[in-house]
């Protein structure tokens, strides 16, 4: 539970009374949940959500006891991490990202890093057969992120280029994944050599550094890619912009290197290039992604630390050393 907006160790293991859960939620017995950049931002104060508030978005578990008639005890789920009303028109015609209320469980309500969850039974979804637990607890935020950006967002198409900037993020391991999962020809960059290695054994054609590289990406692909996935901002956006082939289309889901950045315009327009946006994604993206999971696709599990240990699993999250998802483990898997 974070307590106090100091980074990792302001977040600490807390006892709470049991409650049961409201007609029309269900109580998961949560066995493994993830931790995302926003948990480090939440720890940190930057998000400026007053403590105390349980911490992540991701989490796999079982079916404790149901208010609602559609689960039983013992089912095995996986969470849906966008919160919304369900009822506006906009959540009544799927889009609920684009609800008043829209919210990302763990910051904006108590998250899934906790031996018991009280959730609405919306926001849970049977867990793909195929996964281990903490991959099941790895996928949810950041391949939802990822697919409404590729597919609904960037319109990727199989026979096309992307180029995934800061390899190693959780959001971005599940882009490689994606693209390579829907044909696309897959690029990648990182400042450091051990993930550009990891990007190339995930099916990546070619890695570059993070320093200029929209030279090197021109080079390996005649006139550019059509998709560049971004989620760095300022520090890299410009050479973003200047890796797209003509009408392509820069996607993007964060600003980690800060919040205002500066475009050269005449790049946008003369090469008819778009600059979209994209936060979280809907109920029927994340039915998407687990008919993905059923036909193939894969999270990366970086490493999985026992719920106990969840300030070393933030602290590795800060010094940016993981490729793919950091995982915590709640009870036995
Ligand atoms: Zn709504």
């Amino acid at each position: 539970m974070f307590e106090e907006p100091i980074g990792p160790a302001g977040v600490r293991i807390r006892e709470r009374p049991k409650t049961k859960p409201a007609a029309g939620s269900v109580a998961v017995a949560v066995k493994a949940a993830s931790i995302n950049h926003l948990d480090l931002w939440l720890a940190q104060g930057a998000q400026r959500i007053p403590p105390p508030r349980v911490i992540a978005a991701d989490a796999a578990g079982v079916i404790e006891s149901s208010g609602d008639p559609a689960w039983r005890p013992g089912d095995e789920v996986v969470l849906f991490p966008t919160l919304c009303c369900w009822e506006c028109e906009w959540c009544r015609a799927g889009q609920q990202v684009k609800c008043a209320q829209f919210g990302v469980l763990g910051e904006h309500s108590d998250g899934a890093a906790c031996e018991l969850i009280h959730i609405d039974a919306r926001n849970v979804f049977r867990k793909p057969a195929g996964l281990s637990w903490p991959e099941a607890a790895a996928f949810p935020l950041t391949f939802l992120t990822a697919w409404r950006m590729l597919t609904t967002r960037a319109q990727l198409r199989a026979d096309e280029t992307v180029l995934v900037v800061g390899a190693g993020a959780g959001v971005a391991v599940a882009a490689i994944r994606i693209a390579k999962h829907l044909g696309a020809r897959v690029f990648a960059t990182s400042r450091s050599e051990a993930k550009r290695q990891r990007a190339l054994e995930l099916g990546a054609e070619a890695v570059f550094d993070s320093a200029a590289f929209s030279k090197a990406v021109r080079q390996a692909t005649g006139d550019g890619v059509d998709v560049v996935f971004e989620h760095v901002g300022p520090a890299t956006l410009e050479e973003s912009m200047r890796s797209l082939a003509i009408g392509g289309r820069v996607v993007t889901c964060g600003s980690t290197s800060g919040v205002k950045a500066e475009i050269t315009m005449p790049r946008l327009f003369f090469r008819h290039a778009g600059l979209l946006g994209s936060t979280m994604g809907n109920a029927s993206e994340f039915e998407s992604v687990l008919k993905a999971i059923d036909g193939g696709l894969r999270p990366v599990v970086d490493s999985v630390y026992p719920l106990a240990d969840v300030q070393a699993a933030l602290t590795r999250l800060d010094a940016a050393e993981q490729f793919g998802k950091v995982v915590l483990s709640v009870s036995a898997l």
